[in-house]
């Protein structure tokens, strides 16, 4: 038994089987094979070099059209190490003799090849050493290229455990058959994170070595609450985690009882709690949980779930959608907001350097206009149907919400011109998510229908942490008081213009910041739907006389340590019982 401690993001306690993905490089799989499967791995070695033998034979050509005979020739190297009869027969005995998977026998030859040139110790050799590796990965990833067909066929009741977890794959896994997600990389707002919480799978991330300990099939149990993973776990403690599943899921399960229930606290202030969403079906979620509509619908999974970006229709029919499933609620669509760490950097031609200071979110949207284009036509002929606000996402000035409402504005004029009906008032606004737009919030008012404040990412640029690294994740802290701060600011210039302000951040579910959000004067909420319960017990158990006396306070600390201790301590003192869970240090 072992026990690994990561950063708890997504609630609840289960008991699995581990289900290792990742790329080739991450897991390779150390078991022994029987007699059975030999002749099964040797066709499958023979294909994956021929595979990598196709994929040398391309470069060296492309490389020849684009830069020259010359560097072409780089690849001889390559494809003659394919050739290489020692090489392929050493890898074939440790599948024959050995008994190790095509993958582990490929890993352990090919490394003893880069030993050999890195001995050497000179510069030319050292470049072949890079070389191998290079094949290596090649050859490796060919043969498990193969995962996707894994994945198709999950066994129930497994667990993901991943070095790393893309946002797209996340959002692919079926939940029929995946009862938790564990990953290597990755913080708590990170998008990964969301989406295990929208779709209310425990997980725990940032647990650094797990995937080097972890055997495929291997019993594991999943602690959401206290961001724990436990290996191959003795009886006793099973039986223990099976108690503490049974008590949090009896906990959920009176918080769910308020759903029908009015969100309005002790003095009768009501306060809209909302759901921020991915897809049209999480809807369901959203209402039954309570909500009152959606405050966040992230359409960047529109482009993260398929190979070609979403043309027009796709957006209204999922908009449509949408709003058919809201039945009359109001629905706040978040225009494209690709890039960071919601893009494959693979996918583009020229990766980033920075891509967390690079081309996303309004940026790249203004800089690709026809996909820009597609999306906002669709929401503006959507906006008939039922109650739509639009808002953009990663504004650091004033131009970039000039030009978005310009194109609205444009494409409005196309519309009347056709006869295509739409709603002429669709409030449009602005993400407060990036330092800049925070301190100038009385200027971006004047030109806003509303705010929603982005607590995941002004974090990060405030503080200059990222949001999905788990070596800084202790440095990433929403009760920081430049956080704090800027909150404030931008609720206060909302109230000054006036206009609607929300705040649809992880920090909107998280129930130690409830009062603190309450007493700042914020009145909308847009969280993980299924957060929404345990916010409106925290609601409905305060005044807002308490909140703002918890504001005023906490506004004159200087340290995160102090903030967060306080407001931990008002909510434990609210209900132990309850709240115990959140406010455990
Ligand atoms: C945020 O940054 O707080 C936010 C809600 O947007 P996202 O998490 O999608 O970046
Ligand atoms: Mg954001």
């Amino acid at each position: 038994m072992e026990r690994i401690k990561g950063i708890a993001v997504s609630p609840g306690i289960v008991v699995g089987r581990a289900f290792l993905v990742g790329t080739a490089e991450q897991v390779v799989p150390h078991r022994t094979i029987a007699e059975s499967e030999v002749e099964g791995q040797v066709v499958r070695l023979r294909e994956a070099l021929d595979d990598a033998g196709r994929q040398i034979v391309e470069l060296r050509e492309r490389t020849r059209f684009e830069l020259g005979e010359e560097p072409a020739k780089i690849f001889e190297f390559h494809a003659g190490l394919l050739r290489d009869r020692a090489l392929v027969s050493a890898i074939q005995r440790r599948i024959e003799n050995g008994r190790a998977t095509a993958e582990l026998a490929v890993a352990e030859q090919f490394r003893v090849l880069v030993g050999q040139f890195k001995r050497m110790g000179n510069e030319v050799f050292e470049q072949k050493a890079n070389d191998v590796l290079d094949l290596e990965r090649r050859v490796l990833d060919s043969l498990m290229g193969e995962q996707e067909d894994r994945l198709a066929h999950l066994p129930e009741g497994s667990v993901i455990v991943a070095h790393e977890l893309t946002p797209s794959q996340a959002a692919a896994l079926d939940r029929q058959k995946v009862v938790g997600i564990l990953t290597d990389l990755g913080g708590r707002t990170g998008h990964t994170s969301i989406v295990a919480r929208a779709m209310g799978m425990p997980s725990v991330v940032g647990c650094q070595r797990l995937v080097g300990l972890i055997e495929d099939g291997d019993e594991l149990i999943v602690d959401g609450n206290e961001g724990v993973v436990i290996l191959r776990p003795d009886p006793r403690t099973l039986d223990d985690y099976r108690r503490r599943q049974e008590r949090s899921r009896r906990s959920r399960q009176a918080l769910m009882e308020l759903s029908g229930l009015e969100s309005v606290t002790r003095d009768g202030v009501r306060i809209q709690l909302m759901g921020n969403i991915e897809f049209p079906e999480e809807i369901g979620a959203v209402l039954a949980n309570g909500g009152d509509g959606v405050g966040l619908y992230r359409t960047e999974f529109m482009w993260l779930t398929r190979d070609e970006p979403p043309t027009e229709e796709d957006h209204y029919r999922a908009y449509v959608r949408a709003l058919e499933l809201l039945g009359g609620r109001p629905l706040t669509i978040r225009t494209c907001d690709l890039g960071a760490d919601k893009y494959t950097q693979e996918r583009m031609e020229d990766p980033e350097r920075n891509p967390f200071l690079g081309l996303r979110s309004i940026r790249h949207s203004l800089a690709v206009p026809s996909e820009f284009k597609a999306q906002l036509r669709a929401i503006l002929r959507a906006s008939a149907h039922g109650p739509v606000k639009t808002m953009f996402p990663l504004v650091s000035n004033l131009m970039e919400l000039r030009q978005g409402k310009l194109m609205l504005a444009d494409l409005g004029e196309e519309l009347e011109d056709e006869g295509i009906p739409f709603d002429r008032q669709m409030p449009v606004g602005v993400m407060i998510e990036v330092p800049s737009a925070a301190l100038m919030s009385r200027t971006f008012a004047a030109e806003s229908a509303f705010f929603s404040i982005g607590t995941n990412d002004l974090v990060q640029y405030t503080l200059a942490v990222d949001r999905g690294n788990e070596r800084v994740a202790h440095l990433y802290q929403p009760a920081h008081p430049a956080v704090v701060y800027l909150v404030k600011t931008v609720v206060r210039a909302a109230r000054g213009a006036p206009i609607d302000c929300s705040l649809c951040g992880e920090m909107a579910g998280d129930p130690v910041f409830s009062m603190l959000l309450l007493g700042m004067g914020l009145r909308t909420l847009s969280m993980v739907p299924d957060q929404i319960p345990v916010i409106k017990r925290v609601i409905r158990s305060v005044t807002m006389e308490q909140c703002e006396r918890l504001a005023r306070r906490v506004g004159s600390f200087d340290s995160e340590r102090q903030v967060e201790t306080a407001l931990r301590d008002e909510l434990r003192k609210l209900d132990p019982d309850v709240f115990g869970q959140w406010v455990a240090e």
